[in-house]
């Protein structure tokens, strides 16, 4: 079994990776649902993710990573573990994505952006941005999960697993046409 056969196997297990047939919050109707959280709150996988993330970096090492909160703590932090470096995050403020608590970036410093879904690469660029801001480079990013689909980030990126984002109005569903019950990921269950 490949790590990424493995990984899917465990977010599935571990509930993270639904399948099914569910209604996201866009009104349209999805195959999957991921919550990676569930899959990071083992600290022997969420460390496990984070070297594997690191070991299949091919671009420069990093002076440090940077994640966006909350979603890009735990695995940046196992991340930078794996690189060998510090680990510092992004909160945002006033809807801005800032470096808060004293925490600071050398100018000129590379660092890699770690999170756990890239989902529309919003938080990423945000998070490139604070850098920018600071005089520091951002070398690439790299998340457990992609689903992405076609859209890329601007600079070189790596995920340990890329999903499908498929996702349909509800008059063409074709989970609606064979009957299957819809799930919405918004309720009590899912929060
Ligand atoms: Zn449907």
């Amino acid at each position: 079994m490949t790590y990424e056969e493995e990984l899917k196997n465990y977010l599935s297990a571990s509930g993270a990776f639904l399948e099914g047939h569910f209604l996201l919050s866009s009104g349209l109707h999805s195959p999957n649902y991921v919550q990676c959280a569930l899959a990071l709150k083992n600290p022997a996988r969420a460390g496990k993710m984070g070297a594997a993330l690191a070991a299949g970096w091919r671009g420069p090492k990093p002076d440090l990573v940077l994640s966006p909160a909350m979603g890009g703590l735990i695995i940046g932090h196992e991340a930078a573990r794996a690189f060998g470096v510090d680990f510092i995050f992004t909160e945002r403020e006033n809807n801005v994505m800032t470096l808060r608590r004293g925490f600071s970036l050398p100018k000129g410093a590379r660092l890699i952006i770690v999170e756990d879904v890239f989902t529309t690469g919003k938080s990423t660029l945000e998070t490139a941005a604070a850098a920018a801001a600071c005089g520091a480079v951002t070398v690439g990013a790299l998340s457990v999960i992609n689903r992405m689909g076609e859209k890329t980030l601007p600079f070189p990126s790596l995920s340990l697993l890329k999903l499908d984002l498929t996702a349909y109005q509800p008059e063409n569903c074709p989970l609606c046409r064979a009957g299957a019950p819809l799930v919405k990921p918004g309720s009590r269950k899912f929060t």
